[in-house]
């Protein structure tokens, strides 16, 4: 439980309807990704990776970049529960992390190398691939040196890199800002934030119409 104590000493769940979430040790072979956009007092990307029952978190401070010359700083954030993964919706302005939750993206991540992601991240270089909806192809978390170095810092700032691939676009950073719907409803941050229903996404009629053995298999973990 000591994993989600910072995540949920800073919410208060009577007031916020973000999961209190648990502890999900049995999840341990599942790698699943999520982004979520986040509407609050600075707009940001929450890039969050599965990894020992919870999700690793990173607030992005710019749409991800797809120009691996752009990087851009991603800072540590508390970790959160696996629940946390399908949430969208409006946080009260009067509560932690207040305003609008989108799910930007989602999928599954691999670490590039056999070695131990959360020792990778312990030392502060994690490279890996994402298999979403919008990223795609191998990326890079890199941890910047504290600027004290006298006094260990609680959040660590990152930096967040494209690599040099396939799915890379030389000279166009912000080319996923054109992505502005989520992938779990269709809606845009306005459109979540003024209450409008979920619409039912292309993606989630495709998977109504496929026979249930093949959606049982694209789903197992
Ligand atoms: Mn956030």
């Amino acid at each position: 439980m000591a994993r989600l104590a910072e995540y949920r000493a800073k919410r208060d769940f009577d007031i916020t309807k973000e999961p209190r979430g648990r502890l999900n040790r049995a999840a341990g072979k599942s790698r699943r990704f999520v982004i979520q956009k986040h509407d609050a007092t600075r707009l940001h990307y929450d890039l969050r990776l599965e990894l020992g029952g919870v999700y690793r978190s990173w607030a992005v401070t710019k749409v991800p970049s797809l120009d691996p010359a752009v990087k851009r700083l991603a800072v540590e954030v508390e970790d959160h529960p696996l629940d946390y993964g399908t949430f969208e919706g409006t946080i009260p302005e009067n509560a932690y992390g207040g305003g609008t939750v989108q799910l930007w993206d989602r999928g599954q991540w691999r670490p590039q190398s056999e070695r131990s992601p959360a020792k990778d991240l312990e030392e502060g270089h994690l490279k890996f691939e994402l298999d979403g909806e919008r990223m795609h192809g191998g990326w890079a978390l890199i941890r910047m040196r504290d600027r004290d170095t006298h006094r260990r810092q609680a959040r660590h700032n990152w930096l967040l890199v494209k690599e040099r691939d396939e799915s890379a676009i030389p000279g166009e950073p912000d080319a996923l800002l054109a992505a502005s719907t989520s992938v779990k409803t269709g809606r845009t941050l306005d459109e979540i934030a003024g209450g409008v229903r979920p619409k039912r996404t292309k993606r989630i009629a495709a998977a109504r119409a496929k026979p249930k053995t093949v959606k049982k298999k694209v789903r197992a973990r």
